[in-house]
């Protein structure tokens, strides 16, 4: 049996000790490179001056090889912060308003995954299976056939795949749509990605589902889709978390430092918690605007709530997410000015980025976890609350019904983000939810993520994939 190739834009590399950068994803994609052996290639996240950006660096850990490569500053201008973060992330998020296509980044972007193709390429053999993620590298696969690449080749889409109007207001959407044609199996979060994508083939006219007379009811989370002259499988994996370990982590953190500073700092008042980085996409405006209507709407409820909202920043290098610092902290100041009172603050806004382990703590000790993005592929951190709640006393999820996970976390209670006076009564019903409902709730959703763990997915995903060669 061949080993694994995975690629992604950037390599979680261990440590000088062995140790691991914390999250799900790379614990997992560990273990299966452990167990098969392979090679894990990507972006070293350095960015040189020279137009050429030197020869690929090999790093040995056991059974995994890490291959990266830096790219020119150009590279991580026009690829990365450019096309991948300013056309495909705002356009697969529903956000035409903020693509800013470019020719030049578009350039930049296939010019760089030519250049993965090309350094990947002598590094695999006959036999190995590659496993590509994420909208950066979208024509990899294409690439890599050009090259006479015979291997199998998977991809897995982290976020949402947009409907048909949207893609189509992007300049080269025929480009990519073909890209994709090129894999043998391609992984969405969720039913409604697969079948926006398979819509936007056939909207085209370039391609349709296989249809099986076997299979009389079609099943919305697999199907063979023929298109650009190929066969493919497509499927839905909805990508989990450490179950377990984040939920002993949380029983242990309930009792460390910063927790207990803020069950102080609390004195007795109920906990509302968001946790998200600060991007457009994450709906944070939307929900203090809902936070601010639900204090309207519930004056009895003045001083005995406090919204948590952390938001480290991210991609500062883009003009949008800066902008959105200062709307998020005008936003939380007014409703602290006009509705908060000498002892107290009714939104705590951080814009830093708190360690795992005290998050699960925090996740704990809120009554509710407020999870309103405007678009999420799936949204993690909605999987990590639940997954933090005391069994005997847990909270309440309010989640947004456009984040991936509402297609799977059931004992949620949903909203739309873009309807403030919904938002505040959900917030309101969660605060006010009876223990016997609570329970009910959580335990239908912990049973889903015990089973459904980030082990399961990517087991999941590698033995669909192994199985592409039968088809
Ligand atoms: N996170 C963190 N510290 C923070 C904020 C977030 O460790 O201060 C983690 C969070 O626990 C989650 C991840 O970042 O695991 C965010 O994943 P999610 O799918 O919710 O959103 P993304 O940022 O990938 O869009």
């Amino acid at each position: 049996m061949g080993r694994l190739i995975v690629v992604s834009n950037r390599v979680p590399v261990p440590d000088k000790d062995g140790k691991l950068p914390a999250g799900g994803l790379a614990v997992a994609v560990h273990a299966a490179l452990k167990d098969k052996g392979g090679l894990w290639f990507g972006w070293s996240g350095k960015a040189v001056e020279d137009e050429d950006p030197g020869a690929v660096e090999h790093r040995e850990h056991g059974p995994i090889t890490y291959a990266l490569t830096d790219l020119s500053t150009r590279d991580v201008d026009e690829y990365y912060s450019g096309f991948a973060n300013r056309v495909l992330w705002p356009l697969f998020h529903c956000r035409i308003d903020l693509a800013e296509y470019s020719r030049r980044d578009k350039d930049g972007y296939f010019r760089v995954n030519r250049m993965f193709a090309d350094r990947l390429m002598p590094l695999i053999e006959p036999d190995d299976v590659i496993w590509i993620h994420d909208y950066h590298l979208i024509p990899l696969a294409e690439e890599l056939r050009r090259r006479g690449m015979k291997n199998r080749i998977g991809f897995f889409l982290h976020i949402p795949w947009p409907p048909a109007d949207i893609l189509f207001a992007m300049p080269i959407y025929d480009q990519i749509l073909r890209c994709l044609a090129s894999y043998d199996l391609i992984g969405f979060q969720t039913d409604h990605d697969m079948d926006n994508f398979i819509s936007c083939l056939i909207r085209e006219g370039v391609g349709k589902r296989v249809r099986d007379p076997a299979q009389l009811e079609q099943d919305p989370t697999e199907a063979r889709v023929t298109a650009y002259g190929r066969e493919f499988s497509t499927r839905t994996f909805g990508i989990g978390i450490e179950t377990q370990e984040f939920a002993d982590m949380a029983a242990r953190a309930n009792t460390s430092e910063p927790v207990r500073e803020m069950e102080r700092s609390l004195a007795g008042r109920d906990l509302v918690i968001g946790v998200d980085r600060l991007d457009y996409s994450k709906g944070i405006p939307e929900r203090i605007t809902a936070f601010e209507r639900f204090l309207d709407l519930n004056p009895d409820r003045s001083g005995t709530v406090t919204l948590l909202q952390i938001a480290p920043s991210s991609r500062s290098e883009v003009p949008e997410y800066r902008d959105m610092q200062t709307t998020v902290e005008a936003l939380a100041g007014h409703v602290n000015g006009t509705m908060g009172r000498i002892d107290w603050t009714p939104i705590r806004y951080v814009n830093q980025s708190i360690p795992r382990e005290s998050l699960a703590g925090l996740y704990r000790a809120a009554r509710v976890g407020l999870v309103t993005p405007l678009r999420d592929g799936m949204n993690l951190v909605a999987k990590e609350y639940v997954a933090a709640q005391d069994p005997d006393d847990p909270g309440v999820l309010v989640l947004s019904r456009f984040a991936g996970a509402a297609r799977e976390l059931q004992g949620a209670v949903l909203c739309n983000p873009h309807d403030s006076e919904q938002t505040a009564r959900a917030i309101a019903w969660a605060l006010e939810m009876t223990l016997d409902e609570r329970r009910a709730r959580w335990r239908v959703m912990m049973d889903y993520l015990l089973e459904n763990n980030i082990e399961t997915w990517c087991k999941s995903y590698l033995a669909a994939l192994d199985a592409t060669k039968t088809k």
